[in-house]
């Protein structure tokens, strides 16, 4: 009975889709703060930053969803492009200081279209800078397919989504696959959490109270270089090497347990959540 119990312990966790996504910004957190920073160091961390993760990414040979602001891909054209011939792009805005709870959706259209003429394919998923998302309604104008911008936690002085659903739903005709969050606590499974909660031993607690076939977790390649700018410890804490070694370490405990990695596109057509 035990064997069997295992087995089907097993086949679960085998399920199991972990769909990293890293959103590919200017580094504006110290404008936040009121901390000057030039504009050529808020593209190098994050650039920086993306050579990393897109390396640690090759050694695994793991697919993932890049959502970039049109910004960063008219910075850096070629390596945009070059991610987009293994991983998928997704749209991360016009520019990461854009607010579309208060402007229309028109920047979302440009930055769409300018992201998807520098990488020359269609891109389907958008994510709101800050997880400002304009609605459903705003952004079923703009001919995307997903969004996965609900992170259904609170986090004080950001948002109150503690109430909202984990799971995959529909919105006028828009999908919404949230990033992920635990049962019970709502433990959410992002670089901030993973850096400020304990890391490694967190994210394997959080993992197995998930509880769901899928699991977005959320990145900022700049969390992978350290932070050298006088921002709150909070918003710093373990970045660069320490948050890398986590993330290489968390990697290599799905691999151990048969979890699939996979861009966000990939697995909605593989669930026949889209045609
Ligand atoms: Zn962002």
């Amino acid at each position: 009975m035990a064997n069997v119990l295992e087995y089907l312990k097993a086949e679960v966790w085998k399920k199991m889709n972990v769909l990293l996504s890293f959103d590919v910004e200017e580094f504006d957190l110290p404008r936040e703060y009121l901390i000057y920073i030039s504009e050529e160091e808020m593209y190098l961390q994050s650039y920086r930053g993306l050579l990393r993760i897109l390396d640690l990414l090759d050694k695994y040979k793991l697919k993932a969803t890049f959502f970039v602001t049109l910004n960063f891909a008219k910075k850096y054209p070629e390596l945009i492009r070059e991610v987009s011939e293994k991983h998928e792009i997704g749209c991360h805005g016009y520019s990461h200081i854009d607010n579309y709870n208060k402007k229309g959706t028109e920047r979302i259209s440009d930055a769409k279209k300018g992201i998807e003429k520098i990488i020359g394919k269609k891109i389907y998923g958008f994510r709101a800078p800050r997880g400002n998302c304009p609605g459903f309604r705003e952004l079923s104008k703009t001919g995307f397919v997903y969004d996965s911008s609900l992170h259904p936690v609170f986090i004080p002085g950001r948002y109150n989504h503690f109430l909202e659903s984990r799971r995959i739903f529909k919105q006028n005709n828009i999908i919404e696959i949230p990033w992920a969050t635990s049962t019970f606590l709502r433990l959410p499974l992002f670089g901030f959490a993973l850096r400020n909660f304990g890391g490694l031993g967190y994210a394997k607690i959080a993992t197995k109270l998930y509880k769901l076939n899928f699991a977005v977790l959320g990145f900022h390649p700049w969390e992978f270089i350290e932070i050298s700018q006088k921002v709150p410890l909070y918003t710093k804490r373990n970045s660069g090497d320490k948050i890398f070694n986590v993330v290489e370490k968390y990697i290599g405990w799905c691999l151990s347990r048969g979890y699939k990695f996979k861009s966000c596109y990939d697995y909605l057509k593989d669930e026949n959540i889209i045609a």
